[in-house]
Order: structure tokens, then C-alpha cells, then sequence
């Protein structure tokens, strides 16, 4: 089985652990992919589902590391390959002079990358009828695992930390979408300003599509070097059914927002997560991406996994063969446009590891 292989097949059915407790603590709850540990496999690492009810059903057993800390992932006793689990980070053991521990205002994704949830709160979280199906950003927060609000100051003091203790490369800020016709770039512009004048890291914001453009050159003037406007759906039907809140945001706007991001932050600084597994076919994954790749916004697709406790939770996960169908070609669209994960200078298609696709995009078996 190629390195692609496993990881597309791993991140799909995720992984069972002989001993738990082995690697960095997992993510659990929050915006976005959830329940994830992070494992590298040759010289990549991605995160692989931990805590998901398709995990614990998976056929891939990952055993207990050896003295150097590799362990042998098998499947019906058959060994299929051999991962290591990236360290515990330093920064994690530091607190903020008013007590609050640093990984409660950012966490490690990944090897190199820190990651934030700026505003844990968000408007479309609050009702049943209007959240994203598979959105967990209050879990986190309701298990005291993070903050609400992580002010500019207590990001910059992390930040620095992050780079100077454990080397981090990158880092991603996204946020639940506050009240207001930002979306959610006002914080983005605040922390921008905040981290960029502590250290020097390059910074993916996430928000919605702010009602005004000229958002997009605040949060460049402020730090930010790629912007992420997540559509997570493509499909009108799929997006009402598992976004209904979000979906109001019509695909026009998202549209129009990119078009204008890109003149600003330019071509492949732009991206946006496509969650696949969420009733989209293929052929409308790729003819959105498509679409996406001609104006330079990079379609950073994704397989659904469903997190416990939202309302998605049982929504099978797509198959390695569904993600091979769309990945494959997609790898091959986005370097034709002229964008890369590598030429990408910050942010979750930079970081690459919830999704094969940088793979793909490296091997180039388009
Ligand atoms: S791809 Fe994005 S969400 Fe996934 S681990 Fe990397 S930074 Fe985090």
C-alpha cells in the first residue's frame, strides 16, 4: 500500500490504538475536524481519527511503539507500515501571568502549526435549526479545555512561545462568526496586528465572507498572509441540510468575496475546505473546485468525520475509494491553476494534514 494509500485509508476508517495514551493529546470538540491525533507517516503528518464511532470500529490497529518510538500499524494482523507520533509540544506547559495554561489559547496541529479558535462562540451555534451539523466549536469550551474570547495579547505571548520553544512554521486563527457584518475579520485584524508585532509568523485567518470587501485589505494590512472563507458544502440542497444558518450566505457572496480576496492576498492564498462525505457527489466536489481553481482560491477538500456529541454524529464517513475519486484529479486541477500546498504560505492547505491531497499534489498522480 503507497504512503497516499494508507493515509487516505487511515484518515477515512481512522485508527485503533493498543495503548491510547501514547502521542500528543488529541483533539477533541471544536471548530472544524475534531477528534483527531496527529501521527506522521514517512516524512507527512496528518491527522487521523481517534475518538469518532467509525475509529473504533476501524481495521487498522496501530501497536505500541518500539524503543524509537515507531509503531506498526496492522490490519487483521497483516503489517501495512510503520508511524510515530510527533511530541508533546514545550509551549503547552506554560501558563499566562494571570494563570491561564497556553494550551487552553492555542493548540499544535500537526507538527508545525498552531492553531487557534479566536472566539469560541458562535452565532449559528446557539440554535439546533440554524448550526452546522457537524460543528462541535462549543464542546471545547463547555469541557473547560479552552477560553471564549483569546485577546490579541495573550495570542502574540503564545505565539512567540510556540516559535521560540517548539519551532512552529505557521499558524491558523479561526473563529466562531461573531454578531456584525465583519464575519469575524475585526478579531482577525486585531489578533493579526497583536502576533505579527511579537514574531514574525506567517498567519491564515478564517472567517465568513465579511459583507464588505474592504475587510480583506484590513486583515492584509494587518498580518494576515492567506485567507480561508470556508464553503464546507457545494451542493444548494447539501448546504441547507447540514449548514442551515450558514447556507443563508449564498454562493454568489462566497463567490464575490473570494474574487475580491484574491486581488488582495493574490492567487492561492485564497482557500477554501470542502467537507467531503456530507451528501456532495464527486463530480460536484470537483466542478466547484474547478470553478474555484480558474479565479486562484484553492479548494483544501477534506473526508468528513463525524465528531460525538453533534447532531452528525453518526453520518458514515466517505470511503477511501469516494476520497481517491475526488482527490486524485483535484491534485492535478490545482497545480495546472498554478497553486500549490507548498506555495501556500500559511494555513490548512499549507498544513495539509486532514487530507491527503498534499500527497497527491507531491506524488502528482493526477
Ligand atoms: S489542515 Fe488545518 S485543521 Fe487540519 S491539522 Fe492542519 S491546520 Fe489543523
Amino acid at each position: 500500500m503507497s504512503e497516499a494509500e494508507l493515509i487516505n485509508e487511515l484518515q477515512t476508517h481512522g485508527m485503533r490504538m493498543v495503548d491510547p495514551t501514547i502521542g500528543m493529546e488529541s483533539r477533541r470538540g471544536g471548530a472544524g475536524p475534531s477528534d483527531h491525533k496527529a501521527v506522521t507517516i514517512g516524512g507527512t503528518t496528518v491527522m487521523v481519527p481517534v475518538h469518532t464511532a467509525p475509529a473504533f470500529d476501524s481495521p487498522y490497529l496501530v501497536q505500541a511503539p518500539d524503543a524509537d518510538g515507531m509503531a506498526e500499524v496492522t490490519k487483521s494482523g497483516v503489517s501495512l507500515g510503520r508511524l510515530k507520533f510527533p511530541q508533546r509540544p514545550r509551549f503547552y506547559d506554560l501558563k499566562t501571568a494571570d494563570g491561564i495554561a497556553y494550551h487552553k489559547i492555542a493548540t499544535l496541529h500537526s507538527r508545525d502549526v498552531l492553531a487557534t479558535t479566536v472566539l469560541q462562540e458562535c452565532i449559528r451555534y446557539a440554535s439546533r435549526k440554524k448550526t452546522c451539523q457537524f460543528c462541535s466549536i462549543g464542546q471545547s469550551l463547555a469541557a473547560g479545555r479552552t477560553i471564549a474570547h483569546k485577546t490579541p495579547a495573550q495570542l502574540a505571548e503564545v505565539a512567540k512561545a510556540a516559535v521560540e520553544l517548539d519551532g512552529v512554521k505557521h499558524m491558523v486563527m479561526t473563529t466562531g462568526t461573531p454578531a456584525g457584518k465583519d464575519r469575524g475579520a475585526q478579531v482577525m485584524v486585531e489578533s493579526a496586528k497583536a502576533i505579527k508585532a511579537a514574531v514574525d509568523l506567517p498567519i491564515q485567518g478564517q472567517c465568513e465572507p465579511p459583507e464588505d470587501n474592504v475587510w480583506h485589505e484590513h486583515m492584509f494590512q494587518a498580518g494576515v498572509d492567506n485567507l480561508g472563507m470556508h464553503l464546507e458544502a457545494v451542493t444548494p440542497e447539501v448546504r441547507a441540510r447540514v449548514m442551515p444558518g450558514k447556507a443563508q450566505v449564498s454562493l454568489d457572496k462566497y463567490f464575490d468575496s473570494f474574487k475580491a480576496a484574491v486581488r488582495v492576498f493574490g492567487r492561492g492564498q485564497v482557500s477554501t475546505y470542502i467537507i467531503a462525505g456530507l451528501g456532495d457527489t464527486p463530480e460536484a466536489i470537483l466542478a466547484t473546485s474547478q470553478e474555484l481553481c480558474k479565479i486562484g482560491v484553492y479548494p483544501f477538500v477534506v473526508p468528513f468525520v463525524p465528531i460525538s456529541g453533534t447532531p452528525m454524529e453518526s453520518h458514515p464517513t466517505p470511503n477511501a475509494d469516494f476520497m481517491a475519486r475526488i482527490l486524485k484529479p483535484l491534485s492535478g486541477m490545482i497545480l495546472r491553476a498554478g497553486m500549490s500546498a507548498e506555495a501556500s504560505k500559511a494555513g490548512c492547505a499549507k498544513c495539509g494534514a486532514c487530507s491527503a491531497l498534499s500527497i497527491y499534489e507531491k506524488l502528482r498522480v493526477a
